[in-house]
């Protein structure tokens, strides 16, 4: 790929949180996208999928308790069927947007599954809460059957799943096939749908991938010069949320590293983001990550706001 290649992670802001507010979102972000496609850039979009992987297991979770014959779903199986749900929508909300400025280009959405190692350390201290609600007496029925619970934040018993590191994207060829060809390709919703290749037969995982550092590892191996994570806030800053609160423009790696050992980046928001921007500098010369809000887009790679990190 040549360097025009730009890795667009969306976080839930540029989502909503149910299907009609998806709708609602996807059009704005779309008019994002398409500013940047305008401007030449091959684009990537990647996306999370928490709010809409726990309507979908919580969903899948009552069916069986209503109709047994219907059986659990797996984690991974809603984590693919997040991925279509969240992928149509972006897909129609851009094609649209390019229809209206009569933009000849096509639009793709990429199932994809995302290698993880059975052996990552995460699957010893699994961490992330998943779906709905328990009751105690449900939680210890699950624990029962080896899947783990915990209690969560005083409101009632949820399953945890690990968070491992993402691997290997396995339609990796197929991203860049279309991207190519000339398609804005949407791939890796929710960081991508884990699995273990097992002799090379592939296996879902209940697990979750951190989209962030999914979208670093896709941005490596396009060999893209630039991933840009928008987000709900313009800017990482340290300090955050405090009266001597500064928000960050500049960021090298070894200033990023010294801010994370000072802990100034929250586990499970912030965190991630600089650590996959940090991974992906360090991949290769010149990768260079933005973080911004999707208003900022623009203006963020235009270099007027946002946060770069760099090696
Ligand atoms: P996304 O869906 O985009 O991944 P997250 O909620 O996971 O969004 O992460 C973005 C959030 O991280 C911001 O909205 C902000 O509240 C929070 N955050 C935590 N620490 C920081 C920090 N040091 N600087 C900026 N934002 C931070
Ligand atoms: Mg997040």
């Amino acid at each position: 790929m040549d360097n025009n290649t730009v890795v667009i992670a969306l976080g839930g802001n540029a989502l909503g949180k149910n299907g009609a507010e998806q709708k609602e979102a996807v059009a704005k972000t779309a008019k994002v996208i398409v500013d940047l496609a305008e401007e030449g850039l091959n684009l990537v979009i990647t996306h999370g999928n928490g709010p809409q992987v726990g309507m979908i297991q919580n969903a899948m979770d009552n069916l069986a308790m209503i109709q047994s014959e219907y059986g659990q779903t797996a984690l991974p199986a809603s984590v693919a069927m997040s991925q279509g749900y969240i992928g149509i929508d972006l897909q129609n909300a851009i094609k649209y947007e390019l229809y209206s400025r009569n933009i000849d280009k096509k639009v793709s959405t990429i199932l994809s599954q995302v290698e993880v190692d059975k052996e990552d350390e995460a699957f010893l201290n699994p961490t992330k809460p998943i779906g709905r609600f328990l009751t105690r007496e449900e939680a210890e029925k699950k624990e029962a059957d080896g899947i783990k619970c915990m209690e969560d934040a005083g409101r009632g018993y949820r399953i945890v799943v690990a968070s491992p590191m993402p691997k290997k994207i396995r339609e990796l060829q197929t991203i860049k096939t279309l991207l190519e060809a000339g398609h804005i390709v949407i791939t890796c919703g929710g960081g991508g749908i884990p699995v273990i290749d097992d002799y090379g037969k592939l296996s879902g995982v209940s697990a979750v991938i951190d989209k962030d550092n999914a979208s670093s590892l896709l941005a490596k191996e396009l060999n893209a010069d630039l991933l840009i994570i928008l987000t709900a806030v313009e800017k990482a800053a340290i300090n955050f949320g405090k009266e001597n609160q500064e928000w960050l423009s500049d960021l090298t790696v070894e200033q990023a590293e010294e801010y994370i050992k000072q802990g100034q980046f929250a586990k499970g928001s912030m965190l991630p983001k600089i650590e996959a921007a940090i991974r992906f500098a360090e991949s290769g010369e010149g990768r260079r990550t933005l973080i911004t809000q999707l208003e900022k887009a623009a203006a963020g790679i235009a270099g007027e706001t946002g946060t770069v990190i760099y090696k």
